[in-house]
């Protein structure tokens, strides 16, 4: 069940792509509710856990997760968060953008094996990055076929992250610094998309409640 989830998430997101791209007000509020309860989740109970552990100079890793979320967001040009900007003209497969959404992808699968709060989390905050890739790709001039495939492949890179952790020994002794990893890419990510989710920083009191909404539900699961 927990890894057909995320699969859900990517279908639900190409679903609304699909029959309301128009409605970006929905989107907007979703990308900002999913970062404030990413953000939340991350820093209430994850964050705890690792430092918890006891590991000597985790927070090392920390870090490093936000350097490869930096350098992942320059190949994907920000995808992860919310944007796209790969010209629509392009009939080439995007392999940069493909591969670094599915190391991604890959990665925040990892810790959300046995952790509910943070499986909802992730499945939250890809929802509405579903929508936008599906609605960019099926935009541009890649034919259905290359499109279906990229959809499909990075569908199933999160719970493949899950069925490695939870089913084989490679990530036995990596684990805690894996998580690690992934605690900074969800700060990267989730702080991105609040910073970028305030037009021109101009106040918005509905964008706002939806931010305060998203702490709060992560204050009171
Ligand atoms: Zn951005
Ligand atoms: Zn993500």
């Amino acid at each position: 069940m927990n890894l057909l989830l995320p699969i859900l998430a990517v279908l639900i997101g190409f679903g609304i792509s699909y029959f309301l791209y128009e409605k970006f007000v929905i989107i907007n509020f979703l990308l900002a509710f999913s970062g404030s309860f990413l953000l939340s989740v991350t820093v209430l109970e994850f964050l705890p856990g690792i430092y918890n552990s006891g590991v000597d100079s985790i927070g090392v890793f920390i870090l490093g997760g936000i350097l490869l979320q930096i350098m992942l967001e320059y190949m994907s040009g920000g995808a992860e968060h919310g944007h796209l900007h790969i010209s629509k003209e392009n009939t080439n497969f995007p392999w940069v953008l493909f591969v670094s959404l599915c190391i991604h992808a890959f990665l925040e699968g990892v810790p959300i094996h046995g952790n509910d709060h943070l499986l909802y989390a992730v499945i939250i905050h890809k929802v509405p990055i579903a929508i936008i890739i599906s609605s960019f790709l099926f935009n541009t001039n890649l034919s259905k076929a290359k499109v279906v495939f990229f959809l499909l492949i990075f569908g199933i890179m999160t719970p493949f992250g899950s069925f490695v952790q939870a089913n084989t020994t490679l990530f036995d002794d990596i684990g805690i610094y894996l998580n690690a990893i992934v605690i900074g890419i969800f700060l990267h990510v989730s702080t991105t998309i609040l910073f970028e989710s305030s037009k021109d920083h101009k106040f918005n009191i509905y964008k706002f409640g939806i931010i305060v909404l998203g702490i709060f539900l992560a204050l009171i699961l």
